[in-house]
């Protein structure tokens, strides 16, 4: 029997194919909930330790960093949950694919599944559906990184109540709300995260641009939620205030990614390390502008980049949210 040596996604389109990221610096406009990956219900937020080089001087094995963290994985199911419940008509996008979490439907032509992934780990019987659906694999073909926040502040704990909502108890019943502690990142930390995307058609990608955009507004548990993207002055434009964003769309990655160490606490070094890496393309500085091509590669920055990102996210409205709108690639 023949190999087969191809990588079996299935093609829709016979549009080109690029690669593309976003890079952002969030910050939240208030406190924020993340709750530990292995603390459930305890109200502990996730933090990271970061190792801090010793300089060649001896240490006692304990330096290090803590930093509070949104991690990507639930940035990830942030951004997924954006896409399934986005509105379509009166229904809801992921109702209308029959598509969920945990359950994916793991078709190549889901535009979720496509670019996020799906897995059926055995043949699934589903409610409506007339065949069982077989056992699946598909790669997502967009990643999360990044999310360890710039500043050195550890969480803040907070003592909480639950009030009902009764106006006047009996006398005889229990007055006291019941207490509790959380723990919250606090307001102000940034966040610097990526994604990037392989190999996918300008509509794949719309799928993306949605997700991250619509995510910025959930981001967190309970609550409260969302964060923005950090607006400063200096990344482009010298002086006037613009969001810190850059979108690539290449072919060879030939920009420096403007990723934040997260060993920098400063957040005066992280913006410089971010900015000169925006600003660097093959290996050399380029003068501060909205705009760098180099060839095939494409880079928007600040500003230009929201309005890039816009188009994709109109693109998407139109091809899978608008009933009205022609569905096509
Ligand atoms: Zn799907």
């Amino acid at each position: 029997m023949a190999i087969n040596v191809k990588s079996g996604l299935e093609n829709y389109s016979d549009k080109p194919r690029f690669h593309f990221d976003i890079y952002a610096i969030l910050e939240g406009g208030q406190e924020l909930f993340f709750g530990h990956e292995t603390q459930v219900n305890v109200n502990i937020v996730e933090t990271v330790t970061i190792p801090t080089p010793s300089n060649g001087e001896e240490t006692n094995g304990d330096d290090g960093l803590e930093k509070c963290y949104i991690s990507p994985t639930k940035r990830r199911g942030v951004e997924r949950r954006a896409l399934i419940w986005a509105p379509t008509g009166n229904g809801l996008l992921g109702d209308s694919l029959n598509c969920g979490i945990p359950h994916t439907c793991s078709k190549a032509e889901c535009p979720i599944c496509r670019v996020f992934g799906g897995l059926i780990t055995s043949k699934t019987k589903v409610e409506g559906e007339s065949e069982e659906r077989p056992a699946t694999t598909l790669i997502g073909r967009l990643t999360h990184s990044g999310g360890v926040a710039i500043q050195e502040l550890s969480p803040e704990e907070k003592q909480r109540a639950m009030h009902p909502s009764m106006i006047r108890k009996a006398p005889e019943s229990d007055p006291t709300p019941t207490p509790f502690k959380r723990e919250y990142n606090q307001p102000g930390l940034l966040y610097p995260v990526y994604n990037h995307c392989l190999s996918m058609t300008e509509t794949e990608f719309s799928a993306v641009a949605y997700a991250f955009m619509g995510a910025l507004a959930r981001l967190g548990a309970g609550n409260p939620k969302g964060v923005k993207i950090y607006d400063a002055p200096d990344l482009a434009k010298e002086d006037a205030e613009e969001p810190w964003i850059v979108v690539d769309k290449y072919l060879a990655p030939l920009g420096k990614r403007p990723v934040v160490s997260p060993t920098i606490t400063d957040v005066k070094m992280a913006k410089e390390q971010f900015k000169n890496a925006a600003f660097s393309v093959r290996g050399s500085a380029q003068e501060p502008a909205s705009e760098l091509t180099e060839g095939n590669f494409h880079r928007y920055i600040g500003d230009a980049a929201i309005a890039k990102l816009s188009e994709y996210l109109i693109e998407f409205e139109k091809g899978e949210l608008n009933v009205d709108a022609e569905i096509g690639n």
